[in-house]
C-alpha cells in the first residue's frame, strides 16, 4: 500500500459510512411512510369485515410502535446523557490531570479545540471509554477501569482516547447514537409487523378463497432491513478509520495493543438485549464495533506506512 493509496482508502472508506448513516436514516422515514400509506389504505377498505380486522391490526401495530420507540428514547438517553447512570458524576476541575490534559492535546491535534471538553467518570470496572459530542461539547465517559489502564498502559489509554475522538471527527460519534436508539428499534418493530403480516396472509390463504392483501408489512420488513444492513457496514468501517486515526495520532502499535489486551470481547458497546441475540443468531443487524480480530489485522496492513510516512499523520491529523 502506498501513501497515495491509503489516502484514497481514508477517503472512500469515510464516503461510505457517510452512505450508510444515510441509508439508515432513510429507512426510519421509509417505515413512517410505510405506516401512513397502510393506514390510508385500509381506509379506503371501507367498512367491511376486512376494515374491522385492519382497524383492529392498525391499533395493535399503533401500541407495538410506541412501545418501541419508548425503547428508543431509553436508548437514546442511555447512549447520549451519561447522568443518567446512577454510578457516573461529572469529574471535577483537578481531576483526572493526565487524562484531560492529553484529551485537550488530542483535541487541539484534530482540530476539535472549538469544543467544551466535559469528563464523565463511572464507578465500573469497564475498561474502555465512550463519547457524546454536540456542536459545541464532547462529553466523555471514563469507568474506573479504564482509569487505571491509564496509569499502567499510558499509550493503550491514550490510543483509546484518540480512537473515540476519531468518531468526532467523522462526524459519527452522534449519528451512531440515532441510528443505534431509533434505527435499531425500527428494526425490531419492521421485523414484528413483518411477521404479523406473514401470519395473516398465510391464515387469509388458508380461510378464505381471495387473493391476500398487498403484503405491506412484508414490504416495510425487507426494505427497512436492506437500509439498516447498510448502516451496519458503515459501522464497521467506521470503526476502521477510527481505528486508523488513533494509529496516526499514538501509534499503531499503541492501538494494537488497546484492542487486543483491553476491548472486553468482540462488540463491546452500547449494545441491548436484541444485539446480543442477533449477534448469537446470525452476526445480523449487529451495531456494535466488528471483532477483535477483523480490526487487528487492518492496523497490521497499515502500521508500516504510517510509521514510515509522517506526512500520512499530519494529513490525518488535520
Ligand atoms: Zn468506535
Amino acid at each position: 500500500m502506498t501513501a497515495q493509496a491509503l489516502h484514497e482508502w481514508l477517503k472512500v472508506e469515510r464516503e461510505a459510512v457517510r452512505k450508510g448513516i444515510n441509508a439508515a436514516r432513510r429507512a426510519v422515514w421509509w417505515f413512517i411512510a410505510t405506516i401512513v400509506v397502510s393506514e390510508i389504505a385500509i381506509l379506503w377498505l371501507g367498512n367491511s369485515i376486512d376494515f374491522q380486522l385492519a382497524l383492529v391490526m392498525a391499533l395493535f401495530q399503533g401500541i407495538i410502535l410506541v412501545v418501541f420507540l419508548g425503547i428508543a428514547h431509553q436508548r437514546k438517553l442511555a447512549l447520549t446523557d451519561f447522568r443518567t447512570k446512577s454510578n457516573v458524576r461529572r469529574v471535577r476541575q483537578g481531576e483526572l490531570q493526565e487524562i484531560s490534559q492529553y484529551l485537550r492535546a488530542l483535541m487541539l491535534k484534530l482540530n476539535l479545540n472549538d469544543k467544551d471538553l466535559v469528563l464523565y467518570r463511572q464507578l465500573t470496572l469497564h475498561s474502555t471509554p465512550a463519547i457524546k459530542a454536540s456542536h459545541s461539547e464532547i462529553a466523555i465517559l471514563v469507568p474506573v477501569g479504564f482509569i487505571s489502564i491509564f496509569a499502567r498502559n499510558p499509550d493503550a489509554g491514550k490510543a483509546m482516547l484518540a480512537h473515540e475522538l476519531a468518531h468526532v471527527v467523522q462526524h459519527d460519534a452522534s449519528l451512531w447514537v440515532f441510528v443505534g436508539s431509533y434505527g435499531n428499534s425500527f428494526k425490531n418493530c419492521a421485523l414484528i409487523f413483518g411477521t404479523l403480516n406473514l401470519i395473516g396472509m398465510g391464515a387469509e390463504a388458508a380461510y378464505s378463497h381471495k387473493v391476500p392483501n398487498v403484503p405491506m408489512g412484508v414490504v416495510l420488513m425487507s426494505v427497512y432491513i436492506a437500509e439498516y444492513e447498510k448502516a451496519v457496514h458503515a459501522r464497521r468501517r467506521s470503526e476502521y478509520i477510527a481505528d486508523f486515526t488513533a494509529a496516526a495520532c499514538v501509534g499503531p502499535n499503541a492501538i494494537y495493543d488497546a484492542i487486543l489486551q483491553y476491548v472486553e470481547s468482540d462488540g463491546v458497546g452500547a449494545g441491548g438485549f436484541d444485539d446480543e441475540l442477533m449477534r448469537n443468531a446470525a452476526g445480523f443487524g449487529n451495531m456494535l464495533h466488528p471483532p477483535k480480530a477483523w480490526r487487528l489485522s487492518r492496523i497490521k496492513a497499515y502500521a508500516p506506512l504510517i510509521n514510515q510516512n509522517p506526512e500520512v499523520k499530519a494529513e490525518n491529523a488535520t
